[in-house]
């Protein structure tokens, strides 16, 4: 299969819905990463997204739409606390669990009951959707495991030959996937996933606002968790993430000295000095910052020929906990603390 570039252009954005309509795979910018798109109500089209990224059948899609009148044909009950985050945070990257409508099958849901929706922000991934006329089932569009894609050469680092198309939009805003949430009632937000949307922009809204455990925490293979992609293996480079938890920079610069060998590199902070003889990239002072560049720097690290890549650890609130959640899956949770 040849995976055609498409622009930004209205030629362009007429082949792309024509090539979602028809129950093809094309990928599309959206302000968190690349997605890897086709028609959410069509079995087999949802499953080709499956196959191309390797992605294990029990790990569900988002579903993406470009207008709330969308909402009622796929989610069977949107409680009012959800229409309130809609009005304050859609367009944007906030998720939101609902009970399915049978027009979902169950390929998109991961088998599950539910659905994830979103209606995302950028331009162009509203046009794809509006264009084609269907809410459209996005992944991200990377290879199952890898770092998730936010420019469209990574996408077609990973897909090219496996999809039909790539909608080039440049480079993500937001740079990690979005927040993802579910309400164990009316009165409760549980965050399945950390992303821009932070705990604390989620606490006007109800009550009870909690993290799910998964997020700080490995989950055992064998246990049930509220989100089946949180159990997997993900976001990784080839080459190993070690996260280094130091009281301060000198600490960490020291440890990383005494580790120096070939293959050796390092992810630290904007305003961090360089390191004497260790290579070395930087990713960014604040969550916001931290999260548009981390995807990038992995995939950078991986074209330097990085073994292994001691980060500076980023801090647990806000949008800051959405990086530190990928870095840790990244690293399986291993830290070196000192
Ligand atoms: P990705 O699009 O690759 O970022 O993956 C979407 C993630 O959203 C999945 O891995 C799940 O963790 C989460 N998700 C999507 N739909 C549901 C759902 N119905 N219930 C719980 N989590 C979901
Ligand atoms: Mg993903």
């Amino acid at each position: 299969m040849i995976t055609r570039l498409l622009q930004d252009t209205e030629q362009d954005f007429a082949i792309a819905a024509q090539l979602i309509r028809e129950g093809e795979l094309v990928a599309f910018p959206t302000e968190t990463v690349y997605g890897l798109g086709a028609d959410a109500r069509r079995e087999d089209a949802v499953r080709a997204i499956f196959t191309a990224k390797g992605r294990p059948a029990d790990n569900p899609l988002i579903v993406h739409i470009s207008d709330l009148s969308m909402l009622d044909s796929i989610a069977a009950d949107v409680p009012s606390i959800a229409l309130r985050l809609a009005e304050k945070f859609w367009a944007g990257p906030l998720t939101m669990i609902f009970p399915k409508r049978p027009e979902i099958p169950y390929v998109t849901s991961g088998g599950l009951e539910t659905v994830g929706i979103r209606m995302p922000s950028h331009p162009m991934a509203q046009k794809l959707i509006s264009l084609s006329g269907c809410p459209i089932a996005a992944p991200s569009a990377n290879r199952s495991g890898l770092p998730s894609p936010t420019t469209a050469k990574h996408v077609m680092d990973d897909m090219n030959g496996r999809i039909s198309a790539v909608l080039d939009g440049g480079q993500c805003s937001v740079g990690v996937e979005s927040t993802v949430v579910c309400f164990d009632d009316t009165q409760t937000i549980h965050i399945l996933r950390p992303g821009l949307v932070s705990r604390e922009d989620l606490l006007p809204y109800a009550k009870t606002v909690y993290v799910d455990k998964a997020v700080f925490e490995q989950t055992a293979p064998d246990v049930k968790v509220a989100s089946p992609g949180m159990k997997y293996k993900h976001y990784s480079p080839k080459a190993k993430i070690l996260p280094v938890d130091a009281p301060d920079f000198g600490t960490f610069a020291d440890y990383v000295r005494q580790h120096q060998k070939a293959g050796v590199w390092c992810l630290l902070f904007d305003s961090d000095p360089e390191i004497d003889a260790v290579p070395c990239l930087h990713y960014g002072d604040d969550g916001i910052q931290q999260a548009h560049d981390l995807f990038f720097r992995f995939r950078e690290l991986d074209e330097q020929g990085a073994e292994t890549v001691y980060v500076r650890m980023p801090e647990q609130s806000g949008a800051d906990l959405s990086v530190y959640n990928r870095l840790m899956r990244a690293a399986g949770f291993e830290v070196i603390r000192l």
